[in-house]
């Protein structure tokens, strides 16, 4: 069985319209699809904004009407955490009936640190102090209880600005806190075409989430038409290698092992 569960449309910064999508995943042989523009209480260009919500869930629900036979899609969002603005946010998705919320830090002290390798966050801070600034928001969006999955949980890393220090402990810490609050992980296949050249989360990451009992799901963090289901037959040799049993869905539905991913 395939699913890609982290996908992009025109309403936020992908290229593609949502049925354009669809048509895609179904050729592909793709059973399940969910939709995750951005969205970020702080509007910007890159996400949907709260006006925008309202065509965006429509759209989604109008196809996964129509295609119900042939493919099934779910309703999802990628949501910038801002720990200033939780209650605000949570207020404004409660109106609508997502399948899932994914959690995504983009931002560091108000910059978006994964927009630009020179950002000037880059000479404001030491690479140290930035990832503990990364990690602390990190862990007060897990502590938030608004997210279903915790997308690219080492995005940080994007640039292949590497921490000096041993970070394994607040690794467990993550692990024990998601398992504590039943919050998925999403394995993000796009990290291994981005400069870093590694999935999100790293292999080292990943065999803590495993060991602790983190659930993942996937997803292929599509923007354009070639990223669908990107990097997803090494990602599945990957997580094979690291010891994960299978890859789970939305809606209580049965997880997919992982020796029975990917086929048809
Ligand atoms: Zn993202
Ligand atoms: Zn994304």
């Amino acid at each position: 069985m395939i699913i890609d569960y982290h996908i992009h449309t025109k309403y936020s910064d992908g290229n593609c319209s949502h049925r354009d999508i669809v048509n895609l995943a179904i050729d592909q042989g793709v059973s399940e699809i969910g939709f995750t523009d951005h969205y970020g209480i702080y509007p910007n260009d890159w996400t949907a904004s709260e006006e925008a919500l309202p065509a965006l869930v429509e759209e989604v629900l109008s196809l996964k009407e129509e295609f119900k036979d042939r493919i099934s899609i779910l309703l999802g969002l990628e949501v910038d955490y801002y720990p200033e603005k939780e209650e605000e946010t949570k207020v404004i998705l409660s109106k609508y009936p997502f399948d899932y919320l994914m959690g995504s830090i983009h931002f560091v002290d108000g910059d978006n640190f994964d927009s630009d390798p020179k950002h000037p966050i880059y000479e404001k801070y030491s690479i140290d102090t930035l990832y503990e600034k990364y990690y602390d928001t990190l862990i007060k969006a897990i502590n938030s209880g608004m997210f279903t999955t915790m997308s690219h949980l080492d995005l940080i890393k994007k640039y292949n600005y590497v921490s000096s220090k041993d970070l394994s402990e607040l690794y467990y810490k993550i692990a024990r806190l998601l398992v504590d609050k039943d919050i998925m992980v999403e394995y993000n296949t796009s990290g291994y075409s981005r400069p870093c050249k590694d999935f999100f989360p790293s292999d080292e990451i990943t065999s803590i989430l495993i060991k602790e009992g983190v659930k993942f799901t996937i997803g292929s963090d599509t923007h354009t038409q070639d990223h669908l289901l990107r990097n997803y037959a090494m990602a599945k040799e990957r997580l094979k290698k690291l010891g994960l049993k299978n890859i789970y869905r939305y809606g209580g539905k049965a997880p997919i092992s992982i020796d029975t991913f990917m086929s048809k």
